[in-house]
Parts: C-alpha cells; sequence; structure tokens
C-alpha cells in the first residue's frame, strides 16, 4: 500500500504584516501541550495552559488503577486518562524519540533509568525535566478542566474551565486563539465482533491493562497487532494457559503456534463468538476462550470543543484539517497539535508548535482559506485513491519525515536529521526481527554516536 503524500500549495514568502501578540489557550500539558506552549511563549504570545491532572506529562502518568468499565465505553465511567501498563519500556530509542533541541539523554543520578529504551517513568521525568529547563511551570493551571470551547461572534473563543478541587465553579475566559492538545489514546476503540452481546467471557480494552496477574491460567484471545499488543501478549503468555492473537495484517502462512513460544498462537480476524464461549477465526480455526483483550486503538475525542460543525470526528478523520493541524476557515486561530500517528511524536509536535506560533503571530503566513481547503481536499483524494481508510486519515509512518521537513521550511528552521530517520527505520527493522529483544539487542550503534555527537550543541 502506498502512502500519500500530503500535495503542497506553493511557496509563500514570509508575510510583511507586523508581528502580532496574542492571547491563547493550550488545552493539555502532555508533552505536545508543553512544548507548544514554549514555542507560544518564546514567539512573544501570553499563554495560558489548562490541565485537568495535578501535573504534567498526560500519557506517562503511570496510573496502577483501571476504569469502571474495562472496556472503556461506559459513557459515565471514572476517565482515567493514561493507558500504560506496569511494565511498558519506550518502543522508540531515546534518541530518536527526544525532543529536538533538548536531548532525551541519559541522567547520571541513582534513581534515573539509564537504558536506551527505558521505562515509562523515566519519559516523565524527563518531560519534568524539560518543563523545569524552560520555566513552563507557570504557565500551567493544574488540577483545571477546559468544559467548553466554543467560536464567539469576531473570531473569538470562549474557554469555560472548572477547577477540579473547589466545588465546581466554571469560570469564563476570553482567549484569541486556541490550541487543542488533550491527547488520543484515552477514548478505546472496540472491534464490532458478531454474537459478542451474548459471549460469555469478559473483555477488556488494552486502555485498562495494567499488571498480567488476572490472566493467570485462562484462554485469552488477544485482538490487535501494535506495539502494545506485541507487549501485552508475551506478558500475558507468561502466566496465562494459552494466548490466541487475531491479527489483520499477518500472513496466512504464519497462523498457528509461534515457534518462540508453547503457548502462543496466531489466527485471523475474527469471524464471529458462540454463547458457549467458542470465537471462531476467519482462517477457520476456533477456540473456546475465557477473555478477550481488545488492542484496537483510540478515537479521536473532544468533548468540549464546539465549532458549529466546522470542524467534526468523522470515521476517526478529525477535519478538515490542514496539515493536520489547521481547520482552513478558523486559521490560525483554531489548531490542534499531535494528531498524528505511528510516528516519533515529540519532535513531530516540536515542528508543529512552531507553525502555529509563527503563524499566529503573522511571522509565517498561510494560504488562503481557499488554498487549504483545496489542499486538504487533494489529501483526501489521494488516500482514497490508494485504497487508504478514512480512519487512518492521521497514520502517517514513513511520510512523517517528509511531513516534519516540509513544516521545517515553512518555519526556517533545519529539517530532519539524518541519523534521526534511519534510527527510526532501523528500530522498526530490528522490532519486527526481534519483538522481544528488540530493545536490549541492536545493530544501530554507529547512529548512537552521531545522534550524541549532535546532542553536544544543545548540552552545555
Ligand atoms: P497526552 O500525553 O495524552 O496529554 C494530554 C493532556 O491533556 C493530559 O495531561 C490530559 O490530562 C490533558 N487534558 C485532556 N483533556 C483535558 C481537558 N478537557 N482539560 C484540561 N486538560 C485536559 N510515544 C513515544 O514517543 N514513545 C513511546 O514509546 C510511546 N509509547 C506509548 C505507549 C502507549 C501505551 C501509548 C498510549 C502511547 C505511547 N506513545 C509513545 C505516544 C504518547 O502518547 C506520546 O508520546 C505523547 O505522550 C503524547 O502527548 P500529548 O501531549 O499529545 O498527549
Amino acid at each position: 500500500m502506498n502512502i500519500p503524500k500530503t500535495p503542497t500549495v506553493p511557496f509563500r514568502f514570509p508575510s510583511t504584516t507586523p508581528i502580532t501578540h496574542r492571547k491563547v489557550a493550550v488545552i493539555g500539558a502532555g508533552a505536545a501541550g508543553l512544548v507548544a506552549a514554549r514555542e507560544l511563549r518564546s514567539e512573544g504570545h501570553s499563554v495560558v495552559v489548562f490541565e485537568r491532572e495535578k501535573q504534567i506529562g498526560g500519557t506517562w502518568i503511570y496510573n496502577p488503577n483501571t476504569e469502571s468499565d474495562p472496556l472503556g465505553v461506559e459513557p459515565t465511567r471514572n476517565i482515567i486518562h493514561s493507558s500504560l501498563y506496569a511494565s511498558l519500556r519506550t518502543n522508540l530509542s531515546r534518541e530518536v524519540m527526544g525532543f529536538r533541541e533538548y536531548p532525551f539523554v541519559a541522567v547520571d543520578k541513582g534513581d534515573r533509568d539509564p537504558r536506551r529504551f527505558p521505562g515509562h517513568r523515566e519519559v516523565l521525568e524527563y518531560l519534568n525535566d524539560f518543563m523545569g529547563e524552560f520555566e513552563l511551570g507557570g504557565l500551567v493551571r493544574f488540577g483545571t478542566e477546559v468544559k467548553h470551547v466554543g467560536l464567539m461572534e469576531g473570531g473569538k473563543w470562549k474557554v469555560r474551565s472548572r477547577k477540579r478541587s473547589d466545588g465546581g465553579e466554571d469560570d469564563d475566559e476570553v482567549y484569541d486563539a486556541v490550541v487543542v492538545v488533550n491527547g488520543h489514546y484515552t477514548e478505546p476503540r472496540i472491534a464490532e465482533i458478531p454474537g459478542i452481546d451474548m459471549w460469555p467471557g469478559k473483555q477488556i480494552h488494552s486502555h485498562n491493562y495494567r499488571v498480567p496477574d488476572p490472566f493467570r491460567d485462562q484462554i485469552v484471545v488477544l485482538i490487535g497487532s501494535s506495539s502494545s499488543a506485541v507487549d501485552i501478549s508475551v506478558e500475558i503468555a507468561g502466566v496465562a494457559k494459552e494466548v490466541h492473537i487475531s491479527s489483520r495484517t499477518a500472513m496466512d502462512e504464519a497462523f498457528g503456534k509461534l515457534h518462540r513460544y508453547n503457548n502462543i498462537h496466531l489466527h485471523s480476524v475474527i469471524e464471529s463468538v458462540q454463547q458457549d464461549g467458542t470465537v471462531v477465526f476467519r482462517d477457520e480455526s476456533a477456540v473456546c476462550g475465557d477473555m478477550i483483550v481488545h488492542c484496537t486503538g483510540y478515537k479521536y475525542h473532544f468533548p468540549f470543543l464546539k465549532t458549529n460543525d466546522i470542524v467534526t470526528v468523522d470515521d476517526n478523520r478529525v477535519g478538515p484539517l490542514y496539515k493536520h493541524i489547521f481547520p482552513p476557515v478558523l486559521a490560525p486561530l483554531l489548531s490542534f497539535v499531535g494528531l498524528p500517528w505511528k510516528v516519533a511524536p515529540f519532535p513531530l509536535v516540536e515542528f508543529q508548535s512552531k507553525w502555529i506560533a509563527g503563524s499566529l503571530s503573522g511571522r509565517i503566513s498561510l494560504p488562503t482559506p481557499e488554498e487549504m481547503m483545496k489542499d486538504v481536499e487533494a489529501f483526501y483524494a489521494s488516500l482514497e485513491a490508494s485504497g487508504i481508510p478514512k480512519r487512518y486519515t492521521h497514520k502517517m509512518g514513513n511520510y512523517q519525515f517528509e511531513y516534519n521537513d516540509w513544516l521545517a521550511a515553512e518555519c526556517g528552521c533545519p529539517p530532519s536529521e539524518e541519523w534521526r530517520k534511519e534510527m527510526y527505520h532501523a528500530t522498526s527493522k530490528n522490532k519486527k526481527a526481534r519483538p522481544e529483544t528488540y530493545r536490549d539487542e541492536w545493530e544501530d550503534q554507529h547512529l548512537v554516536e552521531q545522534a550524541q555527537k549532535d546532542f553536544q550543541k544543545f548540552l552545555s
């Protein structure tokens, strides 16, 4: 399957309009919200970051508790933001993963994790270091949830927020611009399975997976083949009786027991499930299962955002968005950071944030809304022509670096480093070849050395 290229409108010379400083609300203080705040402030904007948790970090705040509905579909459930499991180690090397201007290098302190693919706590520590280094803490309103963002007459934005601690008083404020950075790994997507309403076993989404203990001696069916699905299936197999993976992407010849394990079996997609517990796969194999784990991804969700339907989420396409960021008719006053997936998110959101900050000040000029809309339509047409489903609109994979470099050119900053591109691909290849050991065995040490040399200019 060919990944379509984002078509490009002609290059425009920088605007000659005077620099404008705006009052900007950033919603979310995860990795992307923090870097957005840094870029907006350094462009001279006045920034307030709303964060409903008591600390920064979003995804990287591990919470051992799970939601009241393990599938994560019940609207009244207690919502837990992070989807981390206890054993999670990064699936990107720290060199590739870190921000470009603040490398994720090992810190020589007793309690820090120096591994190249560290555990999740180390990422949270790094984000806290980032916040400290750029003195971003003072911009964040902690424990403050945004309840409503609405377009006002005249193009400004009403932002209604509520402090979680003080008895639910709403606070309304007006902002010139809003940057949405609320993350997209909290609202589970569930596979549709014929017969599932009558199936007697337990179901859970990976969002609510923390540790393998509840799967002890069980026959588990796990749907999906992402990085998390691989980690979780291997971890569960250590305690379960059998693990049966249902994969949409595996080749027919791979079906059957995996040779490296005595209790993991690979199957095609699920055809149906039955009242007696049987799970029937499309390859005609079947198993009587106790539990189904849905490692089936997440949905974009912006419950607070009211744009008079200018921006919608349709089959997981957030649109229309120019370059996955600006709704053409609202640009640059509404923007989204961090929507692309199957990417190295930190450097990508750093480029996106620079572009947004410069567009808001008028230092970088955007095409007209009509030109942006044409570009979006051409992009959607190219997806369709390549047979890529709508729900993969923001899936980037191989073309992320081309995208980053396009943003870099618009912002007038250096493109992605060659070593970072090569290292991203080397890790993908290594992960395929050694799914359980790629974090500890690699063949791209020469790239690590290039990265470390490159980092020297940021480490004084
Ligand atoms: P988040 O980190 O989700 O932050 C969003 C923030 O918005 C949260 O703090 C949340 O509390 C806040 N928020 C949401 N709604 C509101 C509201 N209404 N009002 C106020 N605040 C609000 N990336 C990597 O680079 N390497 C990895 O190895 C890696 N592994 C991952 C493993 C898993 C299981 C998952 C789920 C993701 C992984 N990622 C990884 C991707 C990861 O999500 C990104 O690295 C990054 O954390 C995304 O940052 P974000 O700021 O976009 O979103």
